[in-house]
Order: structure tokens, then C-alpha cells, then sequence
């Protein structure tokens, strides 16, 4: 049929302009390195975009070239966001926290052109530097140091530069970003994504039954900004026109809540450690100032535990939960209260906030067991497996994996569900961590959560010991809080009356952490491999 509506395409170049049009009085608030607080306007983040943008075009960048960020969160990195893909690059965010050695695969792999990169974190960067060969390496100058020294451009004096841009628009389907899997379960593995993809996921983690941004939110992205673009809440805020505040390096909790008190934050994100030390920290009163009240702390990317839901109710915060990976833009689904069950009892719904949520619009979930798909009664669990427009179809130069999509068309995550009659999707494992028994799964991460809620224990991992009758048995690995002593049989009679009794651990080891990755996920590959030699009495 003819005659319906206009190409339009969705691209970041439109929110770029929308923020001058609409929103330049909006403010950006970037903490430095010295703890200082930088601030300036979305008319002066539009500006600055512009010229790096137009700048990076000077220096040679053509469609599809990868620009790599090496960068804390804040506003230049912000910057980078915008400029890299509405310049026509991919801004590649490199994540520091990995080895020297595999930021230089990642670089390598991705061939990144050009690097933008913190001075503070020129030391990191010297540490692969002969491993890699940008052509340009451009340097913030965060810390009010000396102008980039020789051989590095000066990333003020590039933005300094107010000539016309020659900005090129892009198309809806050209690549925007890309950014490498943390490699909890395998060496990491690039996902591209596109003007659309991060548009359209803008759009719908936006939304009130999802992550509910508005303008008149103060938006703190904890989550570093060289994870999954961020969780898109760069992209959701400058939308919006909402004010952005970021952390830069000072990530403890004492900054943190400094951070949010000050600024009035009213919707942070990060991952559980993170909100972990935030609670601790309350607890301890070691946050000097006062919190928005009723402000929302979305919490992905491990699951957030029900006791520490409970515990922030306490301080008038709400734990929002969600679930996504790096395949997925990152958010999938997120939780919230649905009207049939708004009527149940604070406590009857604390297992319901704990579940990841709902899928968003456009984002189709299934689990699938070895009978097709499972049933959504809640305790059927099988592999959760996803399609939308913001999934990836395929990885950046990486044939090996077709295996990770079906013949159908939907992504493997890898992740064990249920999914209930409303819709909520619940994660019980990774299908890697899972723990098999006697034929019958056991649920890792539900024993873990059960755990954290016991005062003394800081936090828990269940790993599969292979067992001579069971094949498998679970055991429970804990760091318990200071100062704290609790024994075997307490956390044993702790978990009895919440799980069926072949569920319970048959020991519990005490150590004095657990080892995690660069994103603060507990590395089970590296606690199995600790407790390789653990024998069963
Ligand atoms: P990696 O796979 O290297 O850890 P990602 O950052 O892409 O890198 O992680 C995605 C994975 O993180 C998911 O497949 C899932 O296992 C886990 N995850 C994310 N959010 C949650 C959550 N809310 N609860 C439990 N697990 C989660």
C-alpha cells in the first residue's frame, strides 16, 4: 500500500539535536579525578560534540571506523558517545579493568583507528601500548595536568576548534558502538550496535513500566561507561533532557552517596557489589548526607538479592531489578508491579521484586527445555533464549559462534529460567554454573541470595563439586562479614527451611573473598578451579 508515513531514521543524530533544541539548559555534572566537581549545560555538551565530531572527521575518520574510549565516566566521555557515531565511527569502549594484555586483543581485534583516552589513565594505556598501533591517540586532560605531551593530541584543543562541522548523517541501520562481552564464561567477544538499536532501546528502557526516566530525573550512571554502552542511560538522559550526573573514578560508597546527596540524584545504576558497598556503608552511617528520598537504584548485570531489596526499602530506596547482556544493548527485562498483583502485601512481593521482570516491548523471551519450550508456571526451568530489535544477530568478526543463535532466530543466552504466568522472567543459573544432582538442577544463585540474607555472611557462592552417587553436589563458598563468626550448622539450619533438603549444601568452605571479574561478577570459573581438589568426606 502507498501513502503511509515518512522515512524517518532513528539515529543518535537526532537526540544529539533535540538535546540543543530542547534541553540546553539541562545541566551534566562530571566528578575529577581531584574530586572536584565539573559542571556545564547541554548546550555547551552540544557544542563541544559538535566540534569533536567534526574534528575527528579532520583527522581522518571515515564511515565505519572504530574509535576506542579509554575513559572513567563523565563528560567528554559523554561527548564521545555522541560524537564518535554521529561523526559516522563506532565508539568502541574499552574496559579498563580488563589485563593490559586483552585490552590490546580487544583493540586489536576491533582495529580500533584512534584512541581517546584519560590522563590519568595514560599509565594503563603505556602498559599495551607496543601491543597495539592507533594512529591517533587523543588525551583528556581530566586531572588539570600539563597539555597532552608530544606524539598526543590534546583532546580541549581539538574541542576548542569551533569551525563548521562537516557532520555526515547516518543511516538507521550504520553501526554506532561496539563494545566486547567481559568474558565471565570465555574469551570476550565484540557486539556492534546500531543508530537503531540504541534508539529504539532508549525508547522502551525509558518507559514508566521499565526503567521510568523522565526530565525531571537526575540520572547517575554508576555503571562504568565501557559496559554496554552504560545500559543505555546515556543515550535515555540526553533524550529526555534529564540531568546526568557522573562519578568519574571515585566509585566507593562514601563518594557515591557524597555524589547523590549533593546532587540530588534520583535514579542511579550499577551492579549489586556496587549497591552492596552503598548499603554497608548506610548501615553504617559513613554516608554523611541525606538521599532523594524514594530514589531508584537499578541494579543488573548479577542478580540483586532479596535481603538487599528489603535493606534499602529500610532507607526509603527502591531496587529496581533488571536483566540484559552485552548482546542485548543491555536491558531485556525489567522489573515492576504489575496491577493484578499491586494489591498483595509489601512482604508477598518481595520475592516478586527479587525476579529480573518483565521483557520490554519488543523484547520476546522464552526458556526451552529439552521437551520445546517450558511452560510459564514459574518453576519450569530451561535455557532462556531472546529476539528483538536491539539483540545481536551475529558477533564482530567472530564466525565460530553461529552456535549461540537458534536455526529460528533467537539468542542463547546461556542463562537458566523460569518464566511465571505474568510474565516475569526469574534467573535461576548460568547453564555453565549449573549444579546437577541426582538428575534434578539445583539453583546456585537461589541458595546464594538465601545466604546474603543471613546477618553474618558478607556474600556466597554455590559451585557443583562432582559427587561419586550424585554426580554432583552443591558446595557453598562464604565470605563472612568482619568481626562476624557463624558455623557450618548455623548456615545449614538457616537455608533448612527455605529449600527441599537435597538442595542444601553439603559443606560450607570460608575464605576471604571471591575472586571476581572486571565487571564484579564472582568468577565461578576461578572458585571451581580453587576447589578443584575438594573431596567429599
Ligand atoms: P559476561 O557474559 O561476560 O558476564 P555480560 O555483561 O554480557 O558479560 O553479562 C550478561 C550476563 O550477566 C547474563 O547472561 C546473566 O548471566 C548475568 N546477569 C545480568 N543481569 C542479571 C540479573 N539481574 N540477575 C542474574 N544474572 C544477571
Amino acid at each position: 500500500m502507498q501513502g503511509t508515513m515518512m522515512r524517518f531514521p532513528l539515529t543518535l543524530a537526532h537526540l544529539l539535536e533535540r538535546a540543543r533544541r530542547l534541553y540546553a539548559r539541562s545541566e551534566i555534572v562530571s566528578r575529577l579525578p581531584d574530586q572536584a566537581l565539573h559542571r556545564y549545560t547541554y548546550r555547551e555538551f552540544h557544542e563541544r560534540t559538535l566540534a569533536l565530531a567534526s574534528a575527528l572527521q579532520r583527522i581522518g575518520l571515515s564511515r565505519g571506523d572504530r574509535v576506542a574510549t579509554l575513559m572513567w565516566n563523565h563528560h567528554a566521555h559523554l561527548e564521545a558517545y555522541f560524537a564518535v557515531p554521529c561523526a559516522g565511527g563506532v565508539l568502541h569502549t574499552l574496559n579498563l579493568r580488563l589485563h593490559p594484555s586483552d585490552i590490546a586483543y580487544i583493540a586489536n581485534h576491533a582495529r580500533d583507528r584512534f584512541l581517546i583516552v584519560d590522563d590519568v589513565l595514560l599509565p594503563l594505556y603505556e602498559q599495551f601500548r607496543d601491543q597495539v598501533s592507533f594512529e591517533r591517540v587523543i588525551v583528556t586532560p581530566l586531572s588539570g595536568g600539563e597539555p597532552a605531551a608530544a606524539g598526543y593530541d590534546d583532546y580541549e584543543n581539538l574541542v576548542a576548534a569551533r569551525n563548521a562541522p562537516i557532520l555526515r548523517d547516518p543511516d538507521e541501520n550504520d553501526a554506532a558502538g561496539l563494545c566486547y562481552t567481559s568474558g565471565t564464561t570465555g574469551r570476550p567477544k565484540g557486539v556492534v550496535y546500531s543508530h537503531r538499536a540504541l534508539v529504539l532501546h532508549s525508547l522502551a528502557s525509558a518507559l514508566p513500566d521499565a526503567l521510568a526516566v523522565s526530565n525531571g530525573d537526575t540520572v547517575c550512571p554508576v555503571v562504568p561507561m565501557f559496559h554496554v554502552n552504560a545500559w543505555g542511560l546515556p543515550f535515555t538522559a540526553v533524550m529526555l533532557g534529564a540531568k546526568l550526573v557522573f562519578p568519574g573514578p571515585h566509585l566507593d560508597a562514601e563518594s557515591l552517596i557524597d555524589l547523590f546527596a549533593r546532587e540530588r540524584v534520583t535514579l542511579a545504576a550499577g551492579v549489586p557489589t556496587i549497591w552492596a558497598g552503598v548499603l554497608q556503608a548506610l548501615e553504617k552511617k559513613r554516608g554523611r548526607r541525606a538521599l532523594v528520598q524514594g530514589m531508584r537504584l537499578v541494579a543488573g548485570g548479577a542478580a540483586a538479592p532479596e535481603p538487599m531489596i528489603r535493606a534499602f526499602d529500610k532507607f526509603g530506596l527502591r531496587v529496581v531489578h533488571g536483566w540484559g547482556m552485552t548482546e542485548t544493548t543491555p536491558v531485556g527485562t525489567v522489573n515492576f508491579i504489575r496491577r493484578e498483583l499491586a494489591r498483595l502485601d509489601p512482604e508477598e512481593l518481595y520475592p516478586v521484586r527479587a525476579k529480573q521482570g518483565v521483557p520490554l516491548p519488543f523484547f520476546e523471551v522464552r526458556a526451552v527445555t529439552d521437551a520445546g519450550e517450558a511452560p510459564w508456571d514459574g518453576a519450569t526451568p530451561g535455557e532462556l533464549q531472546v529476539r528483538g530489535p536491539w539483540v545481536a544477530a551475529s558477533y564482530h568478526d567472530l564466525a565460530a559462534e553461529r552456535d549461540k543463535w537458534t536455526p529460528d532466530g533467537w539468542l542463547r543466552t546461556g542463562d537458566v529460567a523460569t518464566i511465571d504466568s505474568h510474565g516475569y522472567v526469574k534467573i535461576t543459573d548460568r547453564i555453565k554454573d549449573l549444579i546437577k544432582s541426582g538428575g534434578e538442577w539445583i539453583s546456585s544463585l537461589d541458595l546464594e541470595n538465601a545466604l546474603a540474607g543471613h546477618p553474618a555472611v558478607q556474600e556466597a557462592a554455590v559451585i557443583a563439586i562432582p559427587h561419586v552417587t550424585w554426580g554432583e553436589r552443591p558446595l557453598a563458598v562464604v565470605v563472612r562479614k568482619p568481626g562476624h563468626a557463624v558455623s557450618t550448622e548455623e548456615l545449614r539450619r538457616y537455608l533448612e527451611p527455605k529449600f527441599a533438603k537435597f538442595w542444601l549444601p553439603d559443606a560450607f568452605a570460608f575464605v576471604d573473598e571471591i575472586p571476581r571479574t572486571s565487571t564484579g561478577k564472582m568468577m565461578k570459573v576461578k572458585l571451581r578451579e580453587q576447589f578443584r581438589d575438594w573431596r567429599w568426606d
